[in-house]
């Protein structure tokens, strides 16, 4: 151990996972230093969809309710119904129980981070981690000056400085690769979408735009997206990257085309990759916790990452406090509440998603049909947190229990 380390922790990142941990640890009366080498307000390319999961996530634990959000300027849009396709014919559409919201990630992030701030957190943005001495405890930033922490949560995204610090052998090479995704968006402004109307691809999608549309053939083990934003609407794919490799481009103006928006596809989409079910199953060396898409954390079906953020941040944060505060050993109480609370869940997730994009791959169309028509409700209800991917039953306590 250190003898007088400069902070109780250091965050590197500030995207949702970093100002969600920053935030808790701080609120725990530990002095916390976050570190992002973007200025706010930020771009993160993103569909903004934000899910009850994350929507029950921000009120419990930032007090920001629906209409909190509203007022503060974080929800852009509200998703009431939903339309999925599978090969350009429409084969689900309906009432949302609960609604999808959709946010700007620009002013959703600078958001967060400007409530660590509030909450006491020392938050250097424009500083970028440049270096990560794990025997010492300490970091190196771009600005040439080192600090010590007994803890380091890396929030760093998916490209982390901190996992790529770790030895070999904590992250399976293999497994990340195989289940990375890549993604392609344009961002539509609604005023450009008026002037250029009309082509002649098989899909017309809802003339209002209002409606998050999902597209199960777009790509392969993925889908296309075209989600509702209050000036434009944002446009998408996303799959396994080892699946769809370089034919990615040419799926996204094929995509446009069906969607009957030819006149964007000499656009360049901006490209990423995401989790997509290459979680980390104990994603920790040292003093050091991976949280967020650092450490794979997204939904496997649909690669929704924000809520996955949040939600690692927040178990990290009760580890670290609890290690901070009483000496339990840091590594093993993460992993142990990583695999109490959130790794069951994921890993039925990907035995759903082998099972839907299989279906798909393999052309099986029948169980996939029946399968949609049984059971999309309780998907849609998992999708949300209502219920769990582990045989879709309601518990009550799946999101939000700790210990
Ligand atoms: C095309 C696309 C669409 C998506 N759509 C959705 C969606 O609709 N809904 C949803 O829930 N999820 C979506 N996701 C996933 C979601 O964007 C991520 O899961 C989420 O942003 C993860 O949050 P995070 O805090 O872990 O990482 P990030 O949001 O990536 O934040 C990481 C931060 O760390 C900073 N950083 C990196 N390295 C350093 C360093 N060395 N030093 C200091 N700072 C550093 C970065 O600048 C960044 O601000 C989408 C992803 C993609 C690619």
């Amino acid at each position: 151990m250190i003898d007088r380390p400069d902070y109780d922790a250091i965050v590197v990142g500030g995207g949702p996972a970093g100002s969600t941990a920053a935030c808790l640890l701080r609120k725990f009366g530990h002095r916390v230093a976050l570190f992002e080498r973007q200025t706010y307000p930020r771009d993160k390319i993103c569909g903004g969809c934000l899910s009850q999961k994350s929507i029950r996530f921000l009120d419990r634990v930032f007090s920001l309710s629906v209409p909190a959000l509203r007022q503060e300027g974080l929800i852009e849009c509200t998703g009431t119904t939903y339309a999925i396709y599978v090969e350009n014919t429409r084969a689900l559409t309906g009432d949302l129980a609960e609604p999808f919201y959709f946010t700007r990630r620009e002013r959703y992030d600078a958001y967060l981070a400007r409530r660590a701030a509030e909450a006491g957190v020392e938050v250097h943005e424009g500083v970028e981690v440049t270096a990560v001495d794990h025997a010492h405890h300490t970091i190196t930033t771009s600005e040439g000056d080192s600090c010590s922490a007994p803890v380091l949560i890396g929030a760093d995204g998916i490209h982390s400085r901190v996992r790529r610090s770790f030895p070999e052998g904590i992250v399976d090479h293999e497994q990340w690769q195989e289940n990375l995704g890549m993604a392609l968006e344009l961002v539509i402004p609604r005023s450009e979408l008026q002037a250029s109307a009309g082509g002649d691809g098989p899909v017309h999608l809802d003339s209002d735009l209002a409606t998050p549309h999902l597209f199960f053939s777009a790509c392969r083990w993925g889908y296309g997206w075209v989600f509702p934003n209050r000036d434009a609407i944002v446009v998408g794919i996303g799959g396994l990257y080892m699946k769809n490799r370089r034919d990615l481009p040419g799926q996204f103006e094929e995509f446009l085309n069906a969607i009957d928006l030819p006149a964007f596809a000499d656009r360049r989409p901006t490209g990423s990759p995401l989790p997509f079910g290459n979680y980390i199953p104990s994603p920790v060396y040292g003093g050091a916790l991976l949280v967020g898409d650092a450490g794979g954390f997204a939904s496997p079906i649909l690669g929704e990452g924000i809520f996955y953020a949040h939600r690692t941040a927040e178990l990290a944060a009760h580890a670290a406090n609890r290690h901070l505060t009483t000496g339990a050993p840091l590594a093993r109480t993460y992993t142990t509440l990583l695999q109490r609370r959130l790794i069951p869940e994921l890993k039925a997730e990907m035995a759903l998603r082998n099972y839907l994009y299989g279906c798909l791959e393999g052309q099986m169309r029948i169980p996939l049909e029946v399968f949609m028509k049984a059971a999309s409700s309780r998907v849609i209800d998992a999708v949300q947190g209502f219920r769990s991917f582990l045989g879709f039953r309601k518990v009550d306590d799946l999101h939000t229990a700790i210990w």
